[in-house]
């Protein structure tokens, strides 16, 4: 994204929810969707597992992802995931637990979106009977739409703590 005043490319701001300008120092807020995801810039390189579009620089609770527009999926680091999961446990604290993802997805395959291998299929040891992707090559996890919330609002055991 540029700066809509002159131009010249915007960076994001400390805590991830506004973009800035260098040059001309203003500061534009990255307004959320309903789901909480801030959109930033396209990625035409890394394309949605699910939709092959391609995925967008996006935030999401304050961490740092790659978002599909089109189907709502994301693919988040590793190492960002437990944060992403307490942010979004943070923002979402009360409300109905989103619906459960089909248990068909078990059986889907879909390529890393990085490497283009196979990613691995499985639930999601924590609880939430969610069904997500991961790549051990990339170190990246990809989510359905909603998962997040699933594994934010699945109650919490010391089991799956430790194997987060
Ligand atoms: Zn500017
Ligand atoms: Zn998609
Ligand atoms: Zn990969």
């Amino acid at each position: 994204m540029n700066c809509p005043s002159c131009g010249a490319p915007l960076r994001l701001a400390g805590g991830l929810t506004s973009l800035r300008c260098d040059y001309c120092r203003c500061v534009v807020p990255l307004a959320p969707d309903d789901e909480g995801m801030r959109y930033l810039d396209e990625v035409a390189e890394l394309l949605c597992p699910v939709c092959a579009v391609p995925l967008w620089n996006a935030t999401l609770a304050n961490a740092p992802v790659h978002a599909c527009k089109k189907c709502r999926g994301l693919l988040v680091a590793m190492g960002a995931f437990e944060g992403l999961v307490e942010g979004v446990r943070a923002q979402n604290p009360g409300g109905a637990m989103p619906a459960a993802g089909d248990d068909n997805e078990l059986s889907r395959k879909l390529a890393c979106p990085r490497c283009h291998r196979p990613m691995e299929t499985h639930f999601y040891y924590g609880g939430g009977h969610v069904v997500m992707e991961d790549c051990e090559r990339c170190e990246v996890n990809w989510l359905d739409s909603g998962a997040i919330k699933r594994i934010a609002r699945a109650p919490q055991s010391e089991s799956a703590r430790e194997s987060v």
